[in-house]
């Protein structure tokens, strides 16, 4: 026989995770890396980067990895070494004492479920402002030491990493996360095996694997569905953030929404109310319905009424692009066994997801399905509140926009997170001890004013060099690289002044946002960044939706200029926006610039960020700045647009742009008088906006402001209907359905208007309704409707006047109103039914509406 030339099988490979091993005193390194405590704790950050710094640096400041990585020999030269062991036992014990309080039970308790989240760079599951709003929300609720726990998903390969080609043209890389090198861990069970949630899709199930977050005391729970449990078909549900078709976005908020409720379920969490972070977390009312069916026995519109009064929907922008919508065909894959569940229709299930539930042709949207199952619906700033209104107005018929119960809670910025340390050295300098705990209250950040002009001037620019230096580490090999012309990336690098007026300009590259503004005229910002007496320099940043041509195309506008021999140095893009970026950013320039197109802009949260860091705002009215603007302290444009046409509107913009710059800032911020080397009037600005705006835009100031207007009111009202095997719910549900069966047959027996007609001012008409309300007792209200009657005007409430109900004859009920005309002028006026009843929570919540003839 010839023997063969070579002769193998396969190796069989067996997965082994070599754990490092840990002397005794340095065990606790392992707790605290596994909580994102370090996250906003300076100090714990330090005492990881006192373990090893150049090591810190290349592991991306993962205390996991670090801790991974450290040799043997190092952690026993630790441990003998005691400068850094008292660092460790400090920050251990300020841990153990911080973890140490229990949850406040008198506040109620709250699920909290978003796609994403940004708590820290290295845990990328995060992609722009929405996950910064989650991420320092759960932060706060854990300084705030309320009762909460948040749901989201474990990327496998999160949001990408940016990088630019030679010309410009941005490359979207997906990094696969190493798991085991990150600061979650497994959720085990009694027997130590990793919790596992089994979620139907259509007829099989998906099995999600679930980790957890420490987020200080605050528990994250994220879902992965990316294990061998699951066929190649599902495994990706978890893949990446805001990427794959539409049949797996529907897989995906199935997994957040009716998986989340799964997992709490599995768990034993139980909260006092549901809080969904944009409409993808939506269909966790449907698992919530189905539950309260299945498990109590109750029917779809008492379960309703429970699910209601226990959910909040907020809203984070009036862009379409924002909004979910399946067609039916898709919808009705995975959801065609829920209405069986849920004892309707199949109309009426997909109905819940469309404003006229009647038209088939209409695709189910998310948000519409948040609105019909929460019964309370907010955006994120003042301005955004009234947008949604508008934006929701034809879910509910027979109302005006500004009748509509959305509400709003402006947005806020987690503030240990976003401070800089150098500014937190010098609040705890100057500021009231009880800062921390009571930062909204403005007369304590006053205090700013008491510090000397000098010592501002000296943290601004300890701030500015090292951001100059981090940019100057972290970009030269990247864009020698990348970018070719090693002679020119150099001399970017060189000529970055950090003694200029630094612009930045940092945020997703949404086109509303209109980076490009700044371009329109080049000659004239030539002339500004080039005068040698009044430097001024501007640093873009952020990422564009993969899908989005338009966004990477004014990327690619902006590389292009930015290398522009009269723009070297001067305009500066840099890749991949992420948090570590933006903090050296937000801390960095002088000045936070922000353009978006009105009023597109919900609210905006980095130049909140900017404000603590005695960074000035140059923006449009819009979004959170139209609330937080004062005099004195940083730049608006105008809110009123002035064109119609975008484009005469943009150039408007821009002009606007240029001229405060060169009329205003630029010299208020080269005015050095007395022999000083800043200017005294620019750090007045400093000071006018960290005394009023910043305390006002804080998160605590957010997560007070959802207690007050939303959880507390509800969480008492869903108690009520909860009493006594769900007394009141079923009460109310059983009322809405008789007052829905005869609402048609509902009549006006006789009415008299007359005296409307030749009313003059200061007189008086009484207006008389008899209505037989058909065996409801009392069950309707009326009221007179004016509206503004001038062409020109867009048409808005004037007034309501409520009837009185007067008299009570069998069925029939006599309404009365003394009108009185206080202003003269033309009017439209009409007369509206509606049901009534003390324990509904607003109209909208049972909008059934009837106009009279
Ligand atoms: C704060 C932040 C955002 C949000 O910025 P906006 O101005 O609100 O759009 C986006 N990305 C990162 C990394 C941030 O830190």
């Amino acid at each position: 026989m010839k023997i063969k030339s070579d002769y193998s099988n396969e190796p069989q490979w067996k997965e082994v995770n070599v754990k490092s091993s840990v002397p005794k005193q340095l065990e606790c390194l392992d707790e605290l890396a596994h909580n994102m405590w370090w996250a906003w704790n300076y100090d714990a950050r330090n005492m990881f980067k006192s373990l090893d710094e150049k090591l810190y640096e290349e592991v991306g400041h993962n205390p996991v990895l670090l801790l991974e990585r450290l040799s043997y020999n190092r952690k026993e030269a630790i441990v003998k070494d005691k400068v850094i062991m008292k660092k460790v036992n400090d920050v251990y014990n300020r841990f153990k004492e911080y973890m140490s309080v229990e949850a406040d039970k008198t506040r109620p308790s709250v699920a909290y479920f978003s796609m994403e989240y940004g708590i820290n760079q290295v845990l990328k599951i995060y992609s722009g402002g929405l996950g910064m709003l989650a991420g320092d929300y759960l932060k706060e609720a854990s300084d705030s030491n309320v009762d909460m726990c948040g749901i989201g998903f474990l990327y496998r390969y999160g949001y990408f990493k940016q990088s630019l080609s030679m010309d410009g043209q941005q490359i979207a890389k997906y990094e696969a996360q190493n798991f085991n090198s990150l600061p979650i861990v497994k959720e085990l069970d009694k027997d130590g095996n990793q919790v596992v949630v089994d979620v139907p899709y259509q007829n099989y199930q998906v099995h999600a694997l679930v980790w957890r977050v420490n987020v200080g005391r605050v528990k994250l729970y994220l879902l992965d569905t990316d294990n061998d449990m699951n066929s190649e078909f599902d495994k990706p549900i978890t893949h990446s953030l805001y990427g794959g078709d539409w049949e797996n976005r529907l897989k995906q908020e199935i997994l957040l929404g009716i998986g989340g409720i799964l997992t709490l379920k599995k768990l034993g969490i139980k909260k006092d109310l549901y809080h969904c972070n944009e409409g993808h977390a939506a269909l966790c009312n449907l698992q919530r319905l189905c539950d309260y069916i299945d498990d109590d026995g109750l029917t779809f519109n008492q379960a309703m009424e429970l699910v209601r009064a226990s959910s909040l929907y907020t809203v984070h922008t009036p862009v379409p692009a924002g909004h979910d919508y399946f067609d039916e065909q898709l919808f009705g894959k995975y959801m065609g066994g829920y209405p069986a569940k849920l004892g309707i229709t199949w109309d009426e299930f997909i109905g819940m997801g469309r404003t006229n539930p009647d038209d088939h042709g209409e695709r189910f949207c998310m948000s519409t399905f948040a609105c019909n199952t929460c019964q309370e619906v907010n955006g994120v700033s003042k301005l955004h509140g009234w947008v949604s209104q508008k934006m929701f107005a034809p879910l509910w018929k027979g109302y005006y926009p500004e009748e509509n119960h959305v509400g709003y809670v402006t947005n806020g910025v987690h503030f240990p997170t976003w401070c800089a340390t150098e500014w937190r050295h010098l609040y705890d300098k100057y500021f009231d001890p009880t800062f921390m705990s009571d930062q909204s209250n403005e007369k304590i950040w006053h205090a700013i004013y008491d510090v000397p002009d000098k010592e501002i001037w000296e943290t601004r620019m300890a701030l500015k060099k090292k951001l100059v230096k981090y940019i100057r580490d972290k970009f030269s090999t990247q864009w020698l690289r990348n970018q070719g012309d090693p002679a020119k990336v150099v001399s970017i690098l060189e000529r970055i002044n950090p003694n200029a007026l630094m612009i930045g300009f940092c945020r997703r590259f949404a086109t509303y946002k209109r980076a490009h503004l700044l371009f329109t005229d080049l000659d004239r910002l030539e002339k500004i960044v080039n005068d040698p007496e009044h430097p001024v320099l501007f640093f873009f940043s952020g990422k564009a939706h993969p899908a989005d041509g338009a966004g990477q195309g004014l990327i690619k506008r902006i590389f292009e200029i930015s290398r522009m021999p009269q723009f070297l140095g001067k305009i500066i893009f840099l890749e991949d926006y992420d948090m570590r970026l933006a903090r050296r950013l937000v801390s960095g320039v002088d000045i936070w610039m922000n353009t978006p197109t009105r009023p597109l802009e919900a609210s905006g949260t980095s130049g909140e960020k900017a404000e603590m860091n005695g960074v000035v705002n140059l923006s449009v009215l819009d979004g959170w700045w139209v609330e937080g603007y004062r005099e004195g302290a940083g730049w608006a444009l105008p809110q009123e647009r002035t064109y119609q046409n975008q484009a005469y509107q943009d150039q408007l913009d821009a002009a606007t742009i240029y001229s405060l710059l060169e009329n205003d800032i630029i010299p208020l911020y080269y005015r050095t008088t007395r022999g000083k080397t800043y200017s005294e009037e620019w750090i007045r600005v400093i000071k006018n906006s960290i005394a009023k705006i910043a305390p006002h835009y804080t998160m605590k100031r957010q997560l007070d402001d959802y207690y007050d207007k939303f959880y507390n009111k509800e969480a008492k009202r869903s108690k009520r209907l909860q009493a006594n095997g769900n007394r009141l719910a079923k009460e109310i549900a059983l009322w809405k359905e008789t007052v829905a069966e005869r609402w048609d047959n509902i009549r006006v027996v006789s009415e008299d208007v007359s005296a409307l007609n030749d009313l003059a001012t200061g007189e008086k008409a009484e207006l008389t309704y008899v209505i037989d309300e058909q065996g409801l007792q009392n069950a309707v209200g009326l009221e007179l409707v004016t509206l503004d009657n001038d062409p020109n005007k867009e048409q808005k409430i004037h007034h309501v006047y409520p009837f009185k109900m007067v008299k009570e004859e069998g069925n029939n009920y006599t309404f009365k109103l003394d009108f009185e005309a206080v202003e003269a002028g033309p009017y439209k006026y009409a007369v509206r039914m509606f049901p009534q009843n003390k324990e509904l929570p607003h109209r909208q919540d049972f909008c059934y509406v009837k106009w009279l003839d």
